[in-house]
Formats: structure tokens, sequence, C-alpha cells
């Protein structure tokens, strides 16, 4: 039986998911056994770039019109789109200030021809093509990639937390640095997966898997109010990852 034809790719970002991918390390010959990997530019420079795909894996956001056009022609070759990284699944850092005046962005950073360069408001992917699959994360976690492919290659749907970081904190015995010590922590409000990796260190959350799915707004304002922290601070601080539209 010929093996599902898969694809990796990535917009404008930091390549950290494909290198995620990469550093899968005593695991990547046997993903390499199960499935045909033809296009990877960031690994070979033998890529076929017409091929069908059973599945593309994109990371990064929409930044640019070529962006777009590159990530519709991935779309139309590929059965099944998953977004990988939280700049994929949500526009990431560079979607914190999309609703400012690109323009002037972009000559405060690069001088008067900056103004000319080829650069959009930034955008997730499934806000520009119909996405499949998000896996989120900055970067995503090795294991729950494996995961996903495994599962995708079974035909069964991957399944992903729908809980806050705060549960696996809890499940892993730490102190919680909001309630006990008043720190600015997002676990409640942010997507597991990352087996609280910061408040694990002591270090609060910054939500860089983005938001959870059906967090209790209400109770979390009033348990963030009571540490002396209001919405709009919890949602500046979530804005590094994901835009105004789904932290505020
Ligand atoms: S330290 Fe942060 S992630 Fe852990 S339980 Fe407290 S609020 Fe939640
Ligand atoms: S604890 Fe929060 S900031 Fe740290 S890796 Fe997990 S989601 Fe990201």
């Amino acid at each position: 039986m010929s093996k599902p034809t898969v694809g990796i790719f990535g917009l404008t970002g930091c390549a950290g998911d494909q290198l995620t991918i990469l550093n899968c390390e005593d695991r990547l010959l046997d993903l390499v056994a199960l499935i045909d990997i033809r296009d990877f530019s960031m690994a070979s420079s033998l890529n076929n770039e017409e091929c069908p795909l059973d599945v593309a894996l994109v990371e990064g956001a929409v930044l640019t019109s070529h962006d777009a056009e590159y990530l519709k022609a991935i779309r139309k070759r590929s059965k099944t789109l998953v977004a990988i990284g939280t700049c994929a699944v949500w526009g990431g850092v560079a979607a914190m200030d999309r609703g400012a005046d690109r323009g002037k962005l972009l000559e405060e950073v690069y001088g008067e021809a900056g103004r000319g360069y080829d650069s959009v408001p930034a955008q997730a992917l499934h806000e520009v093509v119909p996405v499949d699959l998000n896996i989120s994360g900055c970067p995503i976690e090795k294991e729950q990639f494996l995961a996903a492919i495994a599962a995708l290659l079974n035909g069964d749907p991957p399944i992903y937390p729908e809980y806050p970081v705060c549960t696996e904190c809890r499940m892993r015995e730490n102190n919680c640095l909001l309630i006990e010590r008043g720190e600015l922590c997002c676990g409640p409000v942010t997507v597991a997966g990352c087996n609280a990796r910061c408040p694990d260190l002591r270090v609060p959350c910054v939500g860089c898997r983005g938001p959870v799915n059906d967090a209790n707004a209400a109770s979390l304002a009033a348990v963030f109010a009571e540490k002396g922290f209001d919405r709009a601070q919890v949602a500046a601080r979530l804005r590094t990852f994901a835009p105004e539209e789904v932290t505020a």
C-alpha cells in the first residue's frame, strides 16, 4: 500500500514548528517509514512542488500577499490541511497590532522604503483558506504533533485537550502563582497541552498556546479581579499570541 504523501511548509514565522518536527529525533525514522514526505524545503532541496498531498502541515501566519497565494496553492493540492503553531492557528505575535496603521508601522521600522513592502495585516490560516485541524503551541509540542499524525494515519480524529493549562498545573501539584503569589498567570484562559511548562518553573503562563474554548469568563474575571487584575490586563497579555477579536 502506498504511503500518504505529506508536505511541510512555512509562511511568515520563526520556523520553530518545522524545527520541532525535525527534532523528533528517535521518532523521525519511524515517521518517515510511515509517510512519504514530498515537499519540505527546510529539510530537503529535492521537493516536488506539484505533487498532490494527503496532508499539508503549514506553520507561520499570512503576512504578505505571497504568503496568501502560496497558502491557497497548498490548499488546492492537499486533502487535509493542518495549521501548526500559534502563528498559523491564531496569527501569533505578528497579529497583535493588526488594527494599527500598517504603512506607518513599516515606515517606523524600515524607513520610507517600508511603505512599498509586500506586507498585509497578519492573518491566521483559517482566515484565508479552510483548515481541517489546528495544532497550537509556540512552538508545537513534539508529543502532541506525533499523536496527531498517528491519529490521522489511523483515520481517527486527533484528540486535543479542551481544558486550561491550570488543569495540567494542578496535576503536577504546583502551588498556584495567581492565587498564592498574586502573579498575572494566564493559565486559566490558555489551552493546555504543554504540561504547564512555565508555571512548573515558577514562571507565569503568558498564553502562548492561545485561548481555551468555553472558559467560564465571569468566574475567571472574578478570580483575576480579586488579585488586582482587570480584564484589559489579562487580554493585553494574551494579545502577544492572538489577535484582539479572540482575547478581548
Ligand atoms: S500557576 Fe497559573 S497555570 Fe498554575 S494553577 Fe495557577 S493560574 Fe493556573
Ligand atoms: S505554560 Fe503557557 S506560556 Fe508556558 S508553554 Fe504553556 S501555554 Fe505557553
